[in-house]
This record gives structure tokens, sequence and C-alpha cells, in this order.
């Protein structure tokens, strides 16, 4: 229970102070600390967004839903040495898929309503898309594919966030997430910065994730990574990534700066059965500790939550360090004002929930179609000789996922991929 803004401040100190063993799985605390001991402004920075967090939290109750979705528009790099690093469009569309499951509670592992800390599950209204306009307004897949010579990248160095290092340079992080995608040495799963250190480290915000961990199709699973075949390392790290600590908070039932989530000893692993660990730590209760949290370090089919608490948090940082994303057209949100070129077509909204517009301006209306193609080629839907735009399509049937979008008109073919998230 976090009771006043000294007695976190404190916490986080002693928190800081501990430097626990860390294994390999996420090494975003590990290099957060670091980075304070190296740069005494930074703790100071964290300290005063801290403040702000608390403050944040106080004035929205959580029991309160806002009703108002958050949408963080997401750049993926992939950054590849081989061809099977160059990960394909479906595997990061499952990602985002993935993310937008977890997040909005809609993930099918999550508990039941008879469970004990069903009560705690949280949908966070915090959702993903991948960009579909550029830091230059220019329009974009959200995805970048750079190739390298580094045969794997580490934490220590960062070199994955860098072109001249033989990774890639994010895009303005006040405008967007960006994941990089890649081989990590040793058995690392991946890591993300902290919201209190864009400002002083913005050319390294962001979340790695290997490659092996990423999605649910393709490489995911690969190369002895089974456990963590299912998306969830990204769902962790953007956790930490919004301002979210693991949930031993990183100390012998240390304090994640959350309220309704349980303390916990120290990390879990595998898929301890419930109830574990039983009044492991003051406050811990009979129901033992709350192992199937996304901010634990269980295997990725035994996590199924994030607490209202940790969604608060995290729309903390979303009104706080990271607010300039609740701003950002990287997901279209000028899209209604663009002019229209004549061979052209523009969809709105993109990603939807099934429902969006179609627009164009070209001449020959008795010819147009436009048929729904899934990843693999397959034509789903074809809607024939359309006589008027806007036409409005509905696809609320389909899976979320993403699809194309062909347009033709006899003479012109045009493609556009879409986004469906529900
Ligand atoms: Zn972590």
């Amino acid at each position: 229970m976090i009771k006043n803004t000294l007695f976190f401040i404190v916490l986080i100190f002693v928190s800081f102070s501990h430097l626990i063993a860390q294994n390999n799985k996420c090494s975003s605390v590990k290099l957060h600390e670091q980075r304070m001991m190296e740069d005494p402004s930074l703790f100071s920075q964290i300290q005063k967004s801290e403040i702000v967090t608390q403050k944040w939290i106080l004035d929205h109750p959580k029991t309160n839903k806002s009703g108002q979705i958050i949408t963080i528009p997401v750049v993926v790099h992939v950054v590849y040495n081989t061809i099977v690093e160059n990960i394909s469009d479906a595997q990061i569309f499952s990602q985002i898929e993935i993310l937008n499951q977890d997040f909005r509670l809609k993930n099918t592992n999550s508990l039941p309503t008879n469970h004990p800390y069903y009560q705690f599950t949280a949908d966070t209204e915090i959702e993903f898309c991948l960009a579909i306009k550029d830091p230059f307004g220019n329009s974009t897949s959200g995805i970048t594919r750079t190739k390298t010579n580094e045969v794997s990248f580490s934490d220590a160095d960062d070199k994955v966030k860098y072109g001249i290092k033989g990774g890639k340079d994010n895009w303005d992080p006040t405008k967007y997430l960006n994941l990089w995608v890649c081989n990590l040495k040793g058995d690392l799963l991946g890591y993300a910065t902290f919201p209190s250190e864009l400002t002083n480290y913005k050319s390294s915000d962001g979340v790695v994730i290997r490659h092996q961990t990423f999605g649910n199709i393709g490489t995911a699973g690969s190369e002895g990574f089974t456990v963590n075949s299912i998306g969830r390392t990204a769902t962790h790290e953007i956790g930490h990534w919004l301002n979210l600590n693991h949930i031993w908070g990183d100390a012998n039932c240390g304090d994640d700066l959350v309220d309704d989530t349980k303390p916990s000893k120290t990390e879990n692993y595998d898929c301890p059965t419930f109830p574990f660990n039983p009044n492991s730590c003051s406050g811990t209760g009979d129901n033992g500790e709350m192992f199937m949290n996304y901010m634990d370090y269980v295997n990725d089919d035994c996590m199924s939550m994030f607490t209202a608490g940790q969604g608060l948090r995290m729309r903390a940082a979303l009104n706080g360090d990271r607010k300039s994303l609740l701003t950002s057209n990287g997901c279209g949100k000028a899209f209604l004002n663009e002019v229209i070129d004549a061979n052209s077509f523009t969809i709105y909204p993109n990603p939807s929930k099934g429902s969006f517009e179609i627009n164009t301006q070209l001449k020959n209306l008795e010819t147009i179609n436009i048929e729904i193609v899934n990843l693999l080629g397959e034509k789903l839907v074809k809607f024939s000789t359309i006589q008027s735009f806007p036409y409005q399509v509905n696809l609320n049937d389909l899976p979320n996922g993403g699809y194309f979008v062909k347009m033709t008109d006899g003479s012109i073919s045009l493609t556009q991929k879409i986004f469906i998230s529900k």
C-alpha cells in the first residue's frame, strides 16, 4: 500500500540500493538502476516523475473506468542478420493483436469469474496500432527493415538502437512506441526503457524483443524459447515502458508501487499451482502470490492479467512523461483532412474494429471492385461495381489481424494494408 509521497521516494531509494541478482529474462530494471547510478540527474528525474504519477493516481480512483481508449502508435524495427530473423509482417501483426488482447483483457486465458483474483483483473483501456504515418507525415506500414552485420545484439551497448552501430535509429519516441526485433545475445528475452528516462535518454527510448519471443507465429517459440511463444515478452516489456515495476518490486517482498498487486517474495518461473506461497510476505494473504500477473516471470501461457492499479499507473504515464503520445498522428488522426490523390484511395479509420470507410477519386466508377485478401493471399470478400464513394465496409465477422484491401478499376490495381482490432 502506498501511503505518501515521502514513503515511495524512500522506497525508490531502498529498491535501487538493493542490486539483487537478475536473471536473463528481462534486464529493464537492471539497466534502469545502472543508468541511475551513472547519472544523478536521472535519480532526481525519477523522483519528480513518481510524485506526478502518484498524484495522478490519487486523482483518478481505479474503480472509475475512463471510457476513453488510448491508442499508442507503434513502429516495429526489424533488424536482421539472417533471413530467418527478418520476420514476416504476419508475425508482427500477431504481436499487435496479442497486445490489444492483453491490455484490453480480451485474452482467452483471462481468469474465470470464480477465481479469487478475478476481481483484480482489469481492462487498461490502452490499445496499440501499427503506425500509418512516419515522423515526416508520409504513409508507412509501421515496419522498418534493416540488414545488419551484427550476429546478435546486447543490452549492454544498445547497438540495435543506432543506425551508425548496425542497428536502426528510433522514430520520435514522444510520438511512437519503438519496438526493435532482433537476435539478442544469451537467453535475454527483451528489455525496455522507463518513462522517466525519456528526457535524458531520448535516443534509446523503446523496447527491444528477441524475434524468437515476438508474436505467436513464424519464429516465435523457436530455438528453445517454447515457453515464450505467445508474445507476452512484449506485454511485459511494454508494461515497463509504461512505468510498471516487477510484481516482486525487485527486492525480497519488495514494493512495485501498485496497491492492488499482491506482494511476492521474489520472481516466479514456469507455472505455479494456485494458490502459491500463501502469506509469503506481509500482505500476500491466503491466496498467495499473483504469479499470473504479466509483470512476473512465469511462462507466457501462465500469465493473464494486469490489475486496475497497474492500468492506472500506466495511464498516469500516458498523462505524464508520455503525454505527447496522446496527440501523435502516427495512426492517422489527421487522415480525414488529407487531399486524396487521383490514383489512390484512403481507408479510415485504420486500424479499425472492422467497420471503415474507403474513399477515392478514381473516375471509372462503373468498373471499380474491392477485394479483401488475407495475408496468405486468399480472397475473403468482394465488393463489385461500386457506384459511389465514400464506401462503407463492414468486416465485423473477420478475426483480428492484418488484411489487404485491393481496389481495381480495370486498368489500375491498388493495394493497402488494413488492421482489424476489436
Ligand atoms: Zn521485466
